[in-house]
């Protein structure tokens, strides 16, 4: 039976969170928040989100939608603030399943997200008896934080600032997740690696980048949009934008080479 994990992007609408100059909590929890998500699902994993937009949810409501899915798993993901350096994953004072995906999340924060410390911990009420934070207190299922680093710190929110950043922070806690879960995750392919790609460099090229793309049985994209899509290929089939590439004409002969 596959494993359901409730993934909860900290704040939203009129709950910023923490905001130091351009960084801004509820949005870099979103983002980090539905890579995370999307990788986990490329693992078969189902994930419930308590927001996918940016939206005000009470800490309640968060914990209810876990609760009310039957949630495995819940995963609230926040960015700090208050002047530290450093990464946090906090879990219940029930430890247990909890405690050991908080290894698991904390190991790929130090390891592959380049945080420097991650300080693990339980927190209680006054009383000693119950958790301090609701939304480990009232969720049915081991729960964590993750506090990934301290927007107000300016080394610390390096590993943050850009979105390619949050992205690969996403996947990283899912990772931590997915291994906690047992199952095998592969760090370095994955959805961003494709065998060959067609690019090619102009809009007159794409008659010829469509026949070469059909002939090799691989995708096809527009060279510029390849240099920021993140994507990686293991063979490039260029059309268009050399120098020898005179024109159309001689693109296509180009092209007839390679079919
Ligand atoms: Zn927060």
């Amino acid at each position: 039976m596959a494993y359901k994990v409730c993934i909860d992007p900290g704040h939203g609408g009129s709950d910023s969170g923490a905001v130091t100059g351009k960084h801004v909590e509820k949005t870099y929890n979103l983002d980090t928040a539905l890579s995370c998500r999307d990788e986990l699902q490329r693992y078969g994993v189902k994930v419930v989100m308590t927001r996918t937009t940016d939206k005000f949810l009470s800490l309640e409501i968060r914990c209810e939608i876990a609760n009310q899915n039957g949630c495995d798993y819940f995963v609230s993901i926040h960015h700090n603030s208050g002047g530290g350096d450093r990464g946090e994953v906090i879990y219940s004072k029930a430890e247990g399943k909890g405690l050991q995906m908080a290894h698991k999340i904390a190991k790929e924060m130090k390891v592959d997200m380049g945080q420097t410390e991650v300080k693990e911990y339980k927190r209680l009420n006054k009383s000693g008896k119950t958790d301090y934070y609701a939304v480990i207190r009232r969720t049915n299922m081991p729960a964590n934080i993750v506090e990934i680093c301290f927007l107000d710190n300016k080394k610390d929110v390096e590993i943050a600032d850009t979105l390619a950043e949050r992205k690969r922070n996403g996947k990283e806690i899912a990772q931590g997740i997915l291994k906690h879960l047992g199952i095998k995750v592969d760090e370095k392919g994955g959805e961003d690696m494709v065998d060959k790609i067609v690019l090619y460099h102009g809009d007159a090229d794409v008659f010829a980048a469509i026949v070469v793309a059909q002939k090799h049985k691989c995708p096809m994209m527009k060279e510029s949009d390849f240099k920021i899509s993140g994507l990686k290929a293991k063979e490039v089939v260029q059309i268009g934008g050399k120098s020898e590439d005179a024109n159309r004409f001689q693109t296509f002969k180009n092209a007839a080479k390679l079919l």
